[in-house]
């Protein structure tokens, strides 16, 4: 008997909700032709902040699997500038120190792919084109979910407006604070701050007299911080820079830009950030860079926080992927663990199309969790880098990190193969009926 869901709700029209609204689409519709997916997002347009982030080759594959790359390609120099490497320097020495690079020793990519970096929101739009052609997936705007139910076998998604939203199965895709998370499947596990947060800006390029020191993409250590400097178009007529910085917890309200502040507290604001940066930067021995934190830019402050490893991710009828279960510190990998997520429980859900949610839950939490638990590890051993350090620790970071860039190589490629569309899943165990059957045709052989 077929137990596929007909009616899909999900929360969060991020990267992980998209993705997921567009696997679904594909995987199950040779099953369901009258599959309804609804995506409820909180925001009342797409949201235009949070920069531009670098997608690996991995990201790259499944977002071409996806249909998202050709729409980003057909956008042209905005659909994102090409990464063959992040080049490492000293911004104590100007010195490169390294790269982690995106094509094997002939310059090609893995698997066909290489690194892009991109804005945000164009990620957004090539996503959201292709849900306005898809009859059968539908986005409402305006609609922040505030928690959630099961009633009579039915998941029930409450909003903040006081109405309600039924389906078969609820994804919570609504990122690292979802409410779905903490208001329903696990209330015990909130977000927590890391200790760091980003500080970014857009800078036209021919607004710096300095050569610019990379090709594409770079991260310039030191150890007040890291500042990441990458285009982010094809044409490089912007650059986006990231300060990864040490920041204190009581200062993040001190520093936030929030809807309806006054002039003056913006004014004060912007003003603190400049000089923050100005702080831990303007001393570096790359001119670039130098210039860069001496400009007149406007910096935005973004608190990273992670969803530590160990939560739940699910419950009878509702499931939690991307960062609303396992946001980790960003490592320019964590929007490809959020589309290897959609991939794969789309395709666990036809694979056990014959079994009860609960055991696709299962089947995708064995399969996921030691990867995200792994992951996780990784990205805090590498963030942990980026805080505030003494003077001979810094010089360590700085001798190490070539060392440590080549000795994770090969791990590092390896991981860039990964197809989530290609490899094996588990299948589910038989039934107690087919079990019987098959130990009476055993019997029955002898
Ligand atoms: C500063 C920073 C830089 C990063 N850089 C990179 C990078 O370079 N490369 C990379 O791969 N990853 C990067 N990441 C990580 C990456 O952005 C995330 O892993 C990825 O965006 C996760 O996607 P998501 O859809 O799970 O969550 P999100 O992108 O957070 O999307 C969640 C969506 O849910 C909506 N939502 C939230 N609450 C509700 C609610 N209650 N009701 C309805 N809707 C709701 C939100 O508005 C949003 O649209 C970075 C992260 C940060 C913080």
């Amino acid at each position: 008997m077929d137990c596929l869901p007909r009616n899909i709700i999900i929360v969060g029209a991020g990267i992980a909700g998209i993705a997921c609204a567009l696997s679904l689409y594909r995987e199950l519709t040779p099953f369901v032709p009258d599959l309804n997916i609804t995506i409820y997002e909180r925001h009342d347009i797409l949201s235009t902040s949070g920069g531009a982030i670098n997608l690996t080759p991995v990201a790259q594959r499944h977002l071409a699997q996806l249909g998202v790359l050709d729409e980003l390609n057909r956008m042209g120099a905005e659909g994102g500038a090409e990464v063959n490497a992040i080049e490492l320097y000293s911004m104590r020495s100007g010195r490169s120190i390294g790269s982690i690079d995106f094509v094997d020793h002939d310059g090609k990519g893995f698997g066909g792919y290489k690194g892009r970096r991109v804005m945000r929101i164009m990620i957004s739009m090539a996503m959201m084109t292709l849900v306005e052609r898809n009859p059968n997936i539908d986005i409402t705007f305006g609609k922040k979910v505030v928690g959630g139910e099961e009633m009579d076998g039915k998941a029930v998604v409450h909003f903040h407006d006081g109405s309600e939203a039924v389906g078969d199965l609820v994804i919570g895709c609504d990122g690292v604070h979802s409410a779905v998370r903490t208001r329903w499947v696990d209330p015990d596990s909130p977000s927590q701050y890391t200790g760091m947060s980003f500080l970014q800006a857009n800078i036209p390029s021919n607004t710096i007299s300095s050569p610019i020191h990379f090709k594409s993409s770079a991260l310039n250590i030191s150890r007040h911080g890291t500042m990441l400097t990458s285009f982010c178009d094809r044409d490089q007529e912007q650059i986006f820079a990231a300060a990864i910085v040490q920041f204190d917890e009581e200062d993040l309200g001190l520093h936030k830009f929030e809807y309806g502040q006054d002039w003056a507290t913006q004014n004060r604001i912007r003003c603190a950030l400049r000089h923050e940066i100005e702080d831990r930067f303007s001393k570096s021995a790359i001119p670039c860079i130098k210039e860069i934190a001496q400009s007149k830019s406007d910096w935005m402050l973004y608190p990273v926080y992670q969803v530590p490893p160990g939560g739940r991710w699910c419950m009878n009828r509702v499931i939690l992927l991307g960062d609303a279960a396992h946001a980790m510190p960003p490592r320019d990998e964590s929007a490809a663990y959020a589309l290897d997520d959609a991939i794969l429980f789309s395709r666990l859900l036809v694979r056990y199309r014959s079994e009860p949610l609960f055991e696709v839950f299962d089947a995708y939490e064995r399969l996921r969790r030691d990867t995200i638990n792994r992951a996780f590890k990784e990205s805090g051993h590498m963030w942990d880098k980026n805080r505030d350090m003494g003077f001979l620790e810094g010089r360590l970071k700085e001798w190490m990190m070539p060392l440590r860039l080549r000795s994770h190589r090969d791990e590092r490629e390896a991981a860039w193969e990964f197809d989530a569309s290609k490899i094996t899943l588990p299948t589910p165990a038989p039934s107690d009926d087919l079990v019987s059957l098959h130990s009476f045709l055993k019997e029955r052989a002898v």
